[in-house]
């Protein structure tokens, strides 16, 4: 069986621990068939700077991830998770990307503008909040800027209870991603965290059955992911996702088997 993961991070991003080495050896005992690092991005002013690695210390990721790569025995890959705002979107294409050479970006929503003030949507939910959240979660999406979308569903955190207003945001998010063609990663680090009381009783903040269960019957693309921030955890909380989604007996793909930029790549003879 193919296990990969593309959503790791690093010490460098603030919450997080290890190096891309530290990852690496860990999923190789693992039996890893692909990893990607993808710590949060640095950006070029103070906003996020809690929670993401300082743009003076880009060179530092690229060395690490690169020494990485010589050590990997499979193939590894580096990028960086992204918010999206139309103020970066340059930042995203032509620096990280473009001058940078990220091999990939994934797409996390985690923040969403309202009088110039970012606010963390599963901690500062609200019903006009979340029609701005998603209206800018479509437009990330149909950014072009992206190569996967982490924890489509990380803003059901703030919302325990379906309204229908919540299902349609749900709808609109899923619907944009089917369009664009994008997979969506089912989190395998929100399954550890904490559980609130949904409609049904307990449940994981994130991932959230109605939401998949949405996802599967529109026809995407879903992927598993560990959002490591530990080594220990770099493929064990993608392991945990599957077994999620075989829970609620929704079909998931391997990253590594289905995202564009690894199947182009000269690294891999994926089976
Ligand atoms: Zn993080
Ligand atoms: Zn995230």
């Amino acid at each position: 069986m193919n296990i990969s993961s593309f959503h790791t991070h690093t010490w460098l991003c603030k919450h997080a621990s290890g190096k891309p080495e530290d990852y690496v050896a860990q999923a190789a005992l693992d039996g890893c068939s692909a990893l990607g690092i993808s710590d949060h991005c640095p950006y070029p002013d103070p906003t996020w700077s809690g929670s993401r690695m300082e743009l003076s210390q880009l060179p530092e990721y690229l060395n690490l991830v690169t020494a990485a790569q010589e050590k990997a025995s499979f193939p590894l890959f580096w990028g960086f998770e992204c918010e999206w705002h139309p103020a970066y979107e340059s930042w995203y294409r032509d620096f990280l990307r473009a001058e940078m050479g990220a091999e990939y970006l994934v797409y996390g929503s985690h923040w969403v503008e309202e009088n110039g003030e970012f606010w963390y949507i599963p901690e500062y939910p609200g019903a006009q909040r979340l029609i701005r959240y998603t209206e800018m979660t479509v437009r990330g999406i149909q950014s072009g800027l992206y190569d996967f979308i982490a924890h489509p569903d990380i803003f059901l955190a703030g919302y325990p209870k379906l309204t229908d207003t919540i299902r349609s945001a749900c709808r609109d998010i899923i619907y944009a991603a089917v369009d664009a063609n994008l997979p969506m990663e089912i989190n395998g680090l929100g399954l550890t965290r904490t559980p609130l009381i949904g409609d049904s009783g307990p449940r994981a903040p994130y991932p959230v059955r109605e939401f998949w269960e949405m996802a599967a019957d529109a026809g995407a693309t879903i992927i598993c992911n560990s959002d490591a921030h530990r080594p220990e955890d770099v493929l064990t909380l993608a392991h945990g996702a599957r077994a999620f989604a075989k829970e609620i007996g929704v079909s998931v793909q391997d990253p590594a088997e289905v995202l564009p930029f690894v199947r182009a790549s000269d690294k891999t003879e994926i089976s």
